[in-house]
């Protein structure tokens, strides 16, 4: 059974904003998944309705197949929820935060008592247990967000863009409390418009662009897409019946006159050039091709590297 399990699901805000577009998707439990995309793109939205502080206009929405619509509070049960702004009282002590949230839900206190203490240390904050949050760095409250969320022993966590405008020490220091978190049984699922986090964090991820998946599945395999670059070279006369075979090189024909050419970015466009060349194919004049993913990586890390 999926850890979640969303199908076709829609949102139309009031002004007509469609900021989902009929959104499908599963994540597996256990999982590290990364929910990638611009500004704008959705992802809020997606969380929105998930953690179910944001109706759907249609579509479902799973939580260990329990669904969100029908048995609201069952679901929730499964599922702990970190905000991105920090929330908590800063005058209360870090110990005691958790112990009144355990108590919200319930939770005796001698449990409470012992899971803060599990927490607070998974968390790297032990040693302030007892001091004033208000004194907490920047990265201690942002993981005490975590301690706290983790305190009704969710089989779901997710967080919304946890490290938005972080530095990079405090984003280090959560991506470690989130892999313990994660090591420890719990499906993780974040969003984030960091490629570098998604990158060194998550198994899997989708990436929304305009409220639509552009893509779904391992982050490995993704970033082998990233490495590849794409080229249509005019060819003097017509192509041959059947196309040499370039090692490491995907050809194809456009048409009679055009070669469609995809290679990984380390390979020498020259080399390739000489074994067409050996084959009695003339390149006349060739054009980039670039594809959805890079453009829209180009927008999220406003790195010009992956630009054609
Ligand atoms: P992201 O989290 O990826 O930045 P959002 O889910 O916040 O994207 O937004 C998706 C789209 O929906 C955007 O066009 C945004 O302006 C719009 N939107 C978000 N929240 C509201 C709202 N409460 N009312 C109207 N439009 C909204």
């Amino acid at each position: 059974m999926p850890a979640l399990e969303i199908h076709d699901l829609r949102k139309v805000y009031a002004g007509g904003v469609e900021a989902l577009k009929g959104i499908s998707l599963d994540v597996q439990p256990g999982d590290f998944f990364a929910l990638l995309g611009p500004n704008g793109a959705g992802k809020s939205t997606l969380i929105g309705i998930v953690s179910s502080l944001v109706n759907a206009t249609s579509g479902s929405v799973k939580v260990f197949g329990t669904d969100i619509s029908t048995d609201r509070e069952a679901a929730m049960r499964q599922l702990g929820l970190v905000p991105q702004e920090v929330n908590f009282n800063f005058f209360e002590k870090p110990f005691d935060i958790l112990c009144n949230y355990a108590g919200f839900y319930g939770i005796p206190r001698a449990e409470a008592r012992r899971r803060a203490e599990q927490e607070l240390r998974r968390a790297q904050l032990w040693e302030k247990a007892h001091a004033t949050s208000r004194t907490l760095s920047g990265g201690m409250k942002r993981r005490l967000m975590i301690a706290r969320a983790m305190m009704t022993q969710p089989q779901l966590l997710i967080l919304d863009e946890p490290t938005a405008g972080v530095d990079i020490e405090i984003r280090r220091g959560m991506w470690r409390t989130l892999k313990e978190v994660n090591a420890a049984g719990t499906t993780v699922i974040l969003t984030t418009h960091y490629l570098e986090e998604a990158e060194s964090l998550c198994r899997n991820l989708a990436i929304i662009d305009g409220g639509c998946i552009i893509e779904n599945g391992p982050m490995k395999a993704l970033l082998a897409k990233l490495d590849v670059e794409g080229f249509l070279l005019d060819i003097e006369g017509e192509l041959p019946a059947s196309l040499p075979h370039v090692e490491g090189v995907d050809l194809r024909a456009a048409d009679r006159f055009t070669l469609d050419l995809e290679m990984p970015r380390s390979m020498n466009l020259n080399s390739v050039f000489a074994s067409l060349d050996g084959a009695g194919i003339r390149v006349r004049s060739m054009r980039t091709k670039t594809n959805r993913l890079e453009e829209l990586f180009v927008r999220l890390t406003g790195n010009k590297e992956h630009a054609a």
